[in-house]
């Protein structure tokens, strides 16, 4: 029960005690004289009940006085906290009538709008806030509804407000309905927004900047896309196209070489010999090119078990491995990626030849295994001659190669296909080394969709050379 329903009722007992004493006392003076022991004459009976009922009176009222007291106090303090709550609200707070017409105007709503509360009290509300929807009506969805102690209270309502000068602003206002008496009011809390709308204006504008740019660079990209498929198309028609003619040259050079063998001299045949070699390494750099060309196809993905991949390789290098005397070791189990399993072997296979290749140990070794943690990383490292940091870039670029031939064979295509193969399955590769300490080489792959990539068992699972299981 609030204060003022308690001062009401306090009002009423005691304003009925008052009356009913003095009807009391009243009747009492003018009851028939043998209900009563002592006879005044009517006049002074009537005084007496006049003077009675006044003493009565009087004594409610200071009771009713003296009771209230708490009460009264209790409301002025309320209303005292309200009115520096009205008065100190940053907000601007407009109280209306159920026409529209402005009861209080607080200080804040004076900065607000540049008018005074005698100004414009009294007004119609519209002319300091212009709304499109009345209240009540079906506003912008930022509009919330909601009750408050059984009052309703919609909040989040933009209009548009007015200053004194005609300038306008965007507001937003929470319109709380409550009740003075029987007469509906509405108490509206405006917050000027301009800010908000600006800094949103700005991000709006960002955002569509944004969106332009990744437009034109999602343009670009598809173009360069296109450009290097046509590139791609092009070096596998040229690549395979020039392989028939020089198939003829080699062949024809091979016929000179045993049928005319005789007839040539010396110097004839030393060239002729160079011939065939020359033909036959450009058929290698033609079949690297091919095989480039095809790496940089858009890959079959399946879900694939890397290591059955690492098994098929290691079964082709065999031969070569054991001829090396090379050893491979498989440290973890490998997972099962989301992949090309054929473009996988080349990269396997790349790497893992490189580093019995590239290498001056008895016997070279090479370890295969992945890394923990995201993204899935598999690694190939050797014990071979390494690479000086300045060339881990270099390294990547098509038929660059860091040792003569004579040395060393190779194209130098094989790093560059491993890199096209990786980064076309979202993945990049890159390298650790330096100079006599060996090389490590990393590349990243998206993981199985159907499962969740198992985190690798450690430990050693294979020693000696390769195709000799796990
Ligand atoms: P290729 O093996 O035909 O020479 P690659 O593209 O595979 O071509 O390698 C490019 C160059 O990078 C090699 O010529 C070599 O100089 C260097 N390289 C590649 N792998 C290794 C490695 N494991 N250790 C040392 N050098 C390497």
């Amino acid at each position: 029960m609030n204060d003022r329903r308690r001062l009401l009722i306090l009002s009423v007992l005691v304003l009925s005690g008052v009356s009913f004493a003095a009807v009391a006392v009243t009747a009492y003076h003018l009851a028939p004289a043998e209900a009563k022991l002592v006879q005044r004459p009517l006049a002074e009976s009537l005084r007496f009940a006049v003077g009675s009922t006044a003493v009565v009176v009087f004594a409610g009222a200071t009771l009713l006085l003296r009771a209230s007291q708490p009460f009264i106090r209790r409301l002025q303090e309320s209303e005292a906290q309200t009115r520096a709550i009205v008065e100190a609200a940053v907000d601007g707070l407009i109280t209306t009538d159920d026409r529209g017409i402005v009861c209080s105007f607080n200080p804040a709503a004076e900065r607000l709008f540049g008018y005074s509360a005698a100004e414009i009290v009294g007004q119609d509300v519209v002319v300091v806030i212009q709304r499109q929807e009345p209240v009540g009506g079906d506003d912008a969805s930022s509009t919330r509804r909601s009750s408050a102690g059984g009052r309703r209270v919609t909040s989040g309502v933009e209009a548009t407000g007015r200053r004194r000068d005609g300038s306008t602003f965007p507001v937003e206002l929470s319109i709380g309905e409550h009740h003075q008496g029987e007469r509906p009011m509405q108490t509206t809390v405006v917050r000027d927004i301009t800010d908000r709308k600006q800094a949103d204006d700005r991000t709006r504008a960002h955002m569509e900047r944004l969106q332009s740019v990744t437009e034109s660079l999602e343009a670009k990209a598809a173009e360069l896309a296109r450009a290097n498929q046509e590139l791609d198309d092009f070096t596998y028609v040229a690549s395979h196209d020039l392989k028939e003619p020089l198939r003829g040259i080699s062949s024809y050079c091979g016929i000179l070489l045993e049928e005319y063998q005789t007839k040539l001299d010396d110097n004839g045949r030393r060239m002729m010999s160079t011939l065939v070699a020359l033909c036959r390494r450009l058929d290698d750099l033609i079949d690297d090119l091919l095989t480039y060309s095809r790496a940089g196809r858009a890959p079959e993905c399946a879900d694939t078990d890397l290591d059955e991949v690492l098994d098929g390789v290691l079964e082709t290098l065999g031969p070569a491995i054991d001829a090396r005397g090379g050893v491979v070791r498989r440290l973890d189990i490998l997972p099962r990626v989301e992949a090309d399993p054929t473009l996988l072997g080349m990269v396997l296979s790349n790497l893992i030849s490189n580093g019995l290749k590239f290498n001056d140990h008895d016997p070279p070794v090479v370890e295969i295994g992945c890394l923990e943690g995201e993204p899935l990383t598999i690694f190939v490292r050797d014990n071979g001659i390494g690479i000086a940091e300045k060339h881990h870039e270099a390294v990547f670029a098509m038929f660059r190669r860091l040792h003569g031939r004579q040395k060393y064979e190779g194209t130098g295509a094989g790093l560059s296909i491993v890199r096209r193969i990786v980064e076309r399955h979202g993945g990049r590769v890159w390298l650790e080394s330096s100079l006599a300490s060996g090389s490590t080489f990393f590349f990243t792959l998206p993981p199985a969709r159907r499962t969740v990539a198992e985190p690798p068992r450690r430990g050693e699972l294979v020693l000696g050379a390769a195709g000799q299981g796990r």
